[in-house]
């Protein structure tokens, strides 16, 4: 059968009906990679898989939760849809307010959000409200504006996004017969990792997983109000996804390392971009910034034994790496090579770089 999203897939566990119209681009069911190259190079006996999420409609996992946040909205009536967003959040609303024909209302930091998610929500026709101030200013106003303006907030402080979101553990199971041993994350607002550990938690009441992961959240050192345990009032990262100070799921990030044995550490910018240039010469894999915080981190806990070896750890790549070209090109040193159209330059352009 033709796969038409993941409200159709996950129907069963999700809040809809049969009266439900699922606005979808056709989310989720993203590739599962295992990692061939990199946990050699670690030196470590350690299965190591990511979850490209990047691959989603809109180029990052924000689509999961948006299909189901639009579908809601629409279904309530509602004509609008607003969000504070770091840029990929804007990115997914413009895109599924235009396929649900509503209006869609974004905030974002002046300056500080990457060209591809720029692009994209200009492309979508929304309508783009730059604040002076950075994405948890945007919250607030977000927040404020809703009891006054007739907009649905599609942040992740919506449960319909917490919902969407879960069915990529319910992907990540069925992948593996079983959930991982460790499930590694960047963490911004921490909606994310609360909803993975739904989607667990869930699945292994129903007898579909045996047992569930470790959450390990993993945030920019610059922006980690988990890993320090207090709020942060001027976050800074190259990782501008999760350039967040005031996290809005707290409480429930909490217990979900609490319920998972898990952790949550802060790891450099330096390490971060390391991370996702590795990915993409070792493996081929094109993430953001923010999405190789997962990797970055995961490969400090396996090099200081934190994640033992004989562990399975999953890594979810949030976002694609076409979101921030400039970040992309500016750590790249190879040299381009200009030539003259003819057969003998391009042969010695060859022959000396083999
Ligand atoms: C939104 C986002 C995150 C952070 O997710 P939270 O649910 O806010 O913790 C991480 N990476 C990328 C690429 C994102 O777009």
């Amino acid at each position: 059968m033709r796969y038409t999203g993941l409200i159709n897939h996950y129907k069963d566990r999700l809040p809809v009906d049969e009266n439900t119209k699922f606005i979808s681009l056709g989310e989720g069911n993203t590739p599962f990679i295992r990692l061939e190259n990199i946990p050699a190079l670690l030196g470590k006996e350690v299965d190591i898989y990511v979850k490209y999420e990047g691959l989603n409609p809109t180029g990052s996992f924000k689509d999961r939760g948006m299909t189901m946040a639009v579908t809601k909205a629409v279904e309530a009536g509602s004509k609008a849809i607003i969000c504070a967003s770091t840029g990929n959040t804007s990115a997914s609303a413009a895109a599924y307010a235009a396929r649900a024909g509503i209006k869609a209302f974004v905030l974002i930091p002046e300056g500080k959000i990457a060209l591809g998610k720029l692009a994209q929500a200009m492309m979508h026709g929304a309508v783009i409200i730059q604040i002076k101030g950075n994405f948890d200013d945007g919250m607030r106003l977000v927040k404020e504006v809703a009891d006054h303006a007739p907009v649905s907030i599609v942040n992740s402080i919506n449960p319909f996004r917490l919902q969407g979101q879960k069915t990529a553990a319910f992907e990540i199971v069925e992948e593996l017969g079983d959930a991982p041993d460790y499930h590694c994350l960047p963490v911004g607002n921490a909606g994310n990792i609360s909803a993975h550990w739904m989607g667990y938690k869930e699945y292994q009441q129903d007898g579909k997983a045996k047992k569930t992961p470790a959450m390990v959240g993993y945030q920019a050192a610059g922006a980690a109000p988990f890993a320090k345990g207090e709020m942060v009032d001027n976050p800074e990262t190259i990782a501008t996804a999760i350039r967040i100070g005031h996290p809005q799921s707290w409480d429930l990030a909490h217990k979900v390392e609490k319920e998972s044995n898990g952790w949550f550490d802060a790891i450099t910018d330096e390490a971060i971009l390391a991370a996702q240039k590795l990915l993409t010469e070792q493996e081929g894999i094109f993430c953001e910034p923010a999405s190789a915080t997962s990797l970055a981190g995961a490969m400090i806990d396996i090099k200081n034994g934190k994640i033992p070896e004989g562990s399975t750890i999953v890594c979810t790549l949030t976002g694609h790496g076409l979101k921030d070209p400039d970040t992309a090109i500016a750590q790249c040193t190879n040299e381009m090579i200009l030539i003259n159209p003819v057969m003998d330059e391009v042969k010695n352009a060859i022959l000396n770089n083999m």
